[in-house]
């Protein structure tokens, strides 16, 4: 039980080529067995009993050393090796060549070294398989009589029937393994991108949008065909360099968040509010002229105002510009404009909209 859990762990953290492997070496393993047992009942000759003998040794000592040494593409390097230069030759010759089952046996471990080993590795293979199958081609052409048949019909019926079934199961129980593994990347990644797309558009501190977001924002809406009327308000908090020095950075960061959160209590959702400094925030307003952005303006500095915080004797106060889009404002007009009516804010007291 300990050592089925053990196995199940090392095969469940390994990586996809490796589960490859040890499905592989597994289904090999076992593959080889029933074939050494129905060799022997169907009389085959005593190399091909053999032979499906020692395939099932080559993968059961593959499967104790990449288990205990986790080196998998060695391992199946070298099973491969095995595998191709001696036990396919020997299995070609003793089971009937091109017209018994070992061709399909071929085709199917070079899918599975395509996906288990590396670029190089895997050429390697192709090269050594290559001229064993042109050895193998030519025996069969000029020396046919070297190779041995089945020996009745029934055998050579039951052996490929056998092959068929076993190759087939094994590759769909693979490709089916390789396509629930690619899903649960495909999705990992996109879940990734989500994230991404979130972390490079999001205020960390308040969550609102970011500058290059709103900005971007603004710079679409310019660019877009149907040029919809739309009011910009720049707000900076009131002296806030004093709370941070009076009451701490912890505070001031509270203060930059529950300004954050008022400020998108007061818009639709079809606006934008971004922070676009350490306490200045941009806000798109659409649909909105210039007089309704400086009403809705002065609402959102009356409500920062009435705001209560986790200390007494703290009051907030904002001060803001306020601008509409003129027919040919770039995104730079627009900025600068509206900077400098908060400027002006700034300069006639604060506490007020410009
Ligand atoms: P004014 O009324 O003219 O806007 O003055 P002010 O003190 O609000 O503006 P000033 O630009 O002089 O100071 C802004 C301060 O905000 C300086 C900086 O240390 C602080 N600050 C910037 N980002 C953060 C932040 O994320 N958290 C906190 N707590 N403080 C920040
Ligand atoms: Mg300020
Ligand atoms: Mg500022």
């Amino acid at each position: 039980m300990l050592l089925l859990r053990y196995l199940k762990n090392k095969f469940l953290n390994a990586e996809l080529n490796g589960k490859v492997f040890y499905i592989l070496v597994l289904s090999g393993f076992l593959f080889s067995v029933i074939n050494t047992i129905i060799n022997i009942i169907l009389n085959l000759s005593i190399i091909t009993v053999f032979s499906a003998m020692g395939t099932a040794l080559l993968c059961l000592i593959l499967i104790i050393y990449a288990f205990k040494t986790n080196e998998y593409k060695k391992a199946s390097k070298f099973g491969f090796i095995i595998l191709i230069a001696l036990i396919y030759p020997s299995l070609w010759i003793h089971n009937n060549g091109i017209k018994g089952s070992i061709p399909y046996f071929i085709i199917f471990n070079t899918i599975l070294l395509t996906i288990i080993c590396n670029k190089k590795t895997a050429h390697q293979l192709y090269v050594l398989q290559i001229l064993v199958l042109f050895i193998l081609g030519y025996i069969e052409i000029y020396h046919r009589s070297w190779i041995i048949g089945y020996s009745s019909n029934l055998a050579n019926i039951l052996d490929m029937l056998f092959s068929f079934v076993l190759m087939g199961s094994f590759s769909v129980l693979i490709i089916k393994k390789l396509m629930i593994e690619y899903h649960l990347r495909i999705d990992e990644l996109n879940e990734l991108q989500a994230k991404f797309k979130h972390l490079s558009i999001t205020d960390e501190l308040t969550g609102i949008f970011n500058r290059r977001h709103i900005i971007q924002e603004i710079d679409n809406k310019l660019k877009d065909d149907v040029n919809p009327p739309f009011a910009l308000i720049m707000i900076d908090i009131d002296d806030f360099k004093v709370i941070n020095d009076r009451f701490g950075h912890g505070i001031g960061d509270e203060v930059i968040v529950g300004v954050s959160k008022a400020l998108e209590h007061c818009v639709r959702p079809i606006d934008v509010v971004g922070r676009i400094g350490g306490e200045e925030f941009l806000i798109i307003l659409m649909d909105t002229t210039e007089e309704e952005a400086r009403s809705r303006a002065l609402s959102m500095k009356n409500k920062i105002s009435e705001l209560k915080w986790s200390v007494d004797n703290l009051q907030v106060t904002v001060s803001g510009g306020v601008c509409g889009k003129m027919p040919e404002d770039e995104l730079n007009d627009l900025l600068e404009r509206v900077d400098r009516y908060l400027y002006k804010a700034k300069r006639s007291g604060k506490n007020t909209i410009m």
